[in-house]
């Protein structure tokens, strides 16, 4: 990165950072509480939220499901998967649901700094971080950064980044094609919408690297699954992903 870009960067969190509210206000009910801490999240939310435990799927991260003894759950046993893992802190449920909702679509950028703790504090419970050699972000396309004013997935990569001094890069795995919002999709037009989307731009970039994989949820998997695929066959070692949340297999 050249030292201009890193000085645009710079000033842009900076500028983010003067958006972001007071400390002591919890980014869930936006009321204030002396006792929040760096996740920003009161004691009564937290109570409402569903974390996933041990209790999951070993590889796609979702809870409950059957066959947890084994590798694969009953949701991913037939699935073709380019990462090893996925891991998510939490359900997407409930108030989760709504909070993601408001930090992707009414414009509150800082609720990254919630997530982004509590996907901090999964990945060091689960003691994967050692060996991760670049965090990435899913890209989103051109139009659509332009339009929402910031990538939900890169200030959360960005975050986990700072903690764990391991470094992010955005400029070698892009979004080619605009696709439609994955939410009002079924499964297989899920697939469909993003298959070809991602692009690796220098193809010697990620060789034989371990990539953290950022995204905001995990409902199918079509995304980040896409993603891992461009990025392993562009060479790299392993693909992890960290997503806020996951869905259950209904
Ligand atoms: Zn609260
Ligand atoms: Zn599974």
């Amino acid at each position: 990165m050249c030292p201009r870009d890193s000085l645009l960067k710079k000033l842009y969190y900076s500028a983010l950072d003067l958006l972001f509210p007071e400390e002591g206000i919890c980014f869930i009910c936006d009321k204030y509480d002396e006792d929040v801490k760096e996740d920003h999240i009161c004691s009564d939310c937290k109570d409402k939220l569903l974390f996933i435990n041990e209790n999951r799927c070993p590889t796609c991260g979702k809870p409950n499901c059957e066959g947890n003894a084994l590798d694969r759950c009953s949701y991913c046993a037939n699935k073709t998967f380019y990462f090893t893992k996925a891991f998510s802190p939490l359900e997407f449920t409930g108030i989760i649901r709504k909070t993601i909702y408001k930090y992707k679509y009414e414009s509150k950028p800082y609720i990254y700094k919630s997530f982004g703790e509590l996907m901090l504090r999964t990945l060091e419970r689960e003691n994967v971080k050692d060996d991760i050699d670049i965090i990435v972000p899913v890209p989103l396309h051109r139009s659509r950064k332009a339009e929402r004013g910031y990538n939900q997935s890169e200030l959360l990569a960005k975050y986990l980044s700072s903690k764990l001094d391991i470094p992010m890069d955005t400029r070698n795995l892009k979004r080619i094609k605009s696709t439609k919002v994955q939410n009002k999709l079924g499964r297989t037009e899920r697939h469909l919408n993003v298959k070809d989307a991602f692009k690796v731009k220098d193809m010697s970039f990620f060789k034989s690297k371990k990539i953290l994989l950022v995204d905001d949820i995990f409902t199918t998997g079509a995304t980040v699954n896409e993603c891992s695929r461009v990025l392993m066959e562009s060479g790299a070692r392993e693909v992890l992903v960290i997503t806020i949340a996951t869905g259950r297999h209904t």
